[in-house]
């Protein structure tokens, strides 16, 4: 698209997480660098030699910034990955080698770098050691930050000033390596809502839209670009009109917001006492302090993965102890619900294969009951930091009765190990399963009488149940959360678990839609564990209405078939019960 004359272009995506800023666009690649076979003279070569060793120390000047924040961002242990990097760049016998070889066969530096460093990865890449193969991928993005520092081109880990980041796609480690600099928001051409990229920017607090399908063709490094994660779009040239229209809208929502602040204290409940467990979702610890700011009655959802990010192999038992206690610690005197590794998928995961359908693949529970020591590391981990009693266990992908089973034998075992080195836990602890798979939902009365609690995962309930990859913006149309078939379906599973006297909590994005409020409250939902950014807003909405109502609001959109004529009732509802909720039309 033609963009020269400096034209306003509005691009629509999918709002992914709020906010609202301006600022010039970077634009992120992850192509590899192109190197070329270049002759050189001898006269050359000690000017070539020392582009290598410049390109070398900015590649590690680089290294250690990354490395020093994500050991701040994600702890010691995770930042490792990053060490390895920097060892490579200071081994004295690979840099020595590819030198000698500059001067030897008079070759470019960047020739010689990928020549000489490819030898070492396909030795790697030989190896049956799947930690050797691991190290490969370091060796890799080693060889590509030297020839783009060699080639002077820009990296992301250069970013000069405010950026909005405009890219084809984020991994989950590339959108909390990018939170270093000081990001305006992401944009990106895939995606979704509920991919892992897009709830880590919401935890972030940093604007973001996914599924824009066309921005990195679109937009240019150094373009003037509005976000508006409220709505879901950017705006590439906005005029001064835009610009200002904006920046009202902003305000009003910061205001709301700020409104908001002074609720934090409240215990969140109908105005006809229906008290509602209002938590929040977190990946990190430190985002604990904030949760804990915006009024949250402890922690719903811990995604444990997080820990793996930037790491080649699972922790270790003790490891993990350490992170889950400072966890129980902090949030005591409310609990904890530890979710165990939901690996595959979108999600980061150490040592999964590669597979045709990850989504429908070797996942969460299905990986745990496959690897019983990598299971039992994690659950003697978790009860050791359940000993004041504030930690539940939570096991994710649950598709039938006997993963239940299993899994709560693995829980038997890993208390008996603690029994036999004497360790304390909480022999009472609480352990419940997420229903995100709709044969656990169709089962969800059965599956309640094998569990302490069930929480909704509707990030995936909704992909499984509608057929629709929660990440692909080419069928987001058809990722309907207010689906007359979701919301049976969620009914189904909260009466399921009433009837077995478990409570059920939702801890998937809809729990933290304002929209879906009302109608969660009315279906009977216990607790609900959202996002921190938005769990004042929901606490408002919880305050301000009946639970009476919230039946009727509930049995009416259930009596609807189509999810547009559930939005428009559930719209009108909460326009008129909180009308200074400043939705987006
Ligand atoms: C879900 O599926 O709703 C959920 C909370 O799990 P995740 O988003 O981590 O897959
Ligand atoms: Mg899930």
């Amino acid at each position: 698209m033609d963009t020269a004359a400096g034209q306003e272009v509005v691009l629509k995506g999918v709002a992914a997480a709020p906010g609202i800023s301006l600022g010039p666009a970077y634009l992120y690649s992850k192509l590899i660098p192109r190197v070329e076979e270049k002759s050189i003279t001898p006269e050359e070569v000690e000017g070539e030699i020392g582009r290598l060793r410049n390109a070398n120390a900015r590649s590690e000047k680089e290294l250690l910034k990354i490395h020093a924040y994500a050991e701040q961002k994600l702890g010691s242990q995770n930042a490792r990955i990053f060490e390895a990097q920097i060892m490579i760049l200071a081994d004295a016998i690979l840099m020595g080698a590819i030198e000698t070889r500059i001067a030897r066969e008079l070759k470019n530096a960047e020739f010689v770098i990928a020549d000489e460093i490819t030898k070492y990865k396909q030795i790697m890449l030989a190896a049956h050691d799947e930690y050797m193969r691991e190290r490969a991928r370091d060796v890799d993005d080693v060889m590509n930050r030297i020839i783009r520092n060699i080639q002077d081109q820009k990296l992301f880990s250069k970013l000069e000033g405010a950026s909005i980041i405009v890219s084809e796609t984020l991994a989950p480690s590339d959108t909390v390596i990018f939170s270093r600099n000081q990001v305006l928001g992401y944009a990106t051409d895939l995606g979704g809502v509920t991919s892992h990229a897009a709830i880590l920017a919401r935890s972030l607090k940093i604007p973001a839209v996914v599924g824009l399908r066309t921005s990195t063709k679109t937009v240019r490094t150094g373009d003037i670009v509005a976000i508006d994660g409220y709505a879901g779009l950017i705006v590439l040239n906005p005029t001064e009109e835009t610009i200002q229209t904006l920046e009202r809208k902003k305000r009003r929502f910061m205001e709301f917001e700020g409104r908001l602040v002074n609720i934090a204290g409240l215990t969140a409940e109908t105005l006809d006492h229906k008290h509602i467990e209002l938590s929040a979702n977190i990946e990190f610890d430190t985002e604990m302090e904030f949760s804990r700011e915006q009024g949250s009655a402890g922690i719903g959802l811990f995604r444990t993965e997080s820990q793996l990010i930037g790491r080649a192999s699972y922790p270790t038992e003790e490891e993990q102890y350490q992170a889950y206690r400072r966890v129980a610690d902090g949030v005591f005197p409310h609990s904890v619900i530890f979710r165990t590794f939901d690996v595959g998928g979108d999600k980061i995961s150490p040592d999964t294969e590669h597979e045709a359908n990850p989504f429908l693949g070797w996942r969460g529970i299905r990986v745990l009951l496959d690897r019983p020591e990598l299971f039992l590391d994690q659950l003697r981990a978790i009860l050791r930091a359940s000993t004041q009693k504030n930690v539940r266990i939570m096991f994710p992908m649950v598709s039938t009765i006997q993963e239940i089973r299993r899994a709560r034998e693995m829980v038997s075992r890993a208390q008996k190990e603690l029994d036999a080195r004497a360790l304390p836990y909480d022999p009472g602890i609480k352990i419940g399963i997420m229903i995100e798979v709709p044969a656990a939902a169709v089962l969800a009365e059965e599956m309640a009488g094998e569990a302490d609690f069930l929480s909704i995962g509707t990030n995936d309930l909704i992909q499984y149940l509608m057929a629709v990859d929660r990440d692909n913006a080419a069928v987001a149309p058809l990722y309907q959360q207010f689906n007359p078939a979701v919301l049976r379906t969620i009914r189904h599973i909260i009466d399921a678990g009433h009837k077995k006297g478990v409570w059920v909590g939702m801890c998937g994005q809809m729990a933290g839609d304002p929209l879906a409020t009302v109608l969660l409250v009315g279906l009977g939902i216990d607790e609900l564990s959202v996002i921190p950014s938005v769990l004042p807003e929901i606490k408002k909405i919880i305050l301000s209405i009946k639970y009476k109502e919230a039946k009727r609001v509930a049995d009416k959109s259930l009596a609807m078939s189509t999810e547009q004529e559930i939005r428009e009732h559930l719209s009108s509802i909460i326009k008129n019960k909180v009308p200074e909720i400043p939705f987006d039309e």
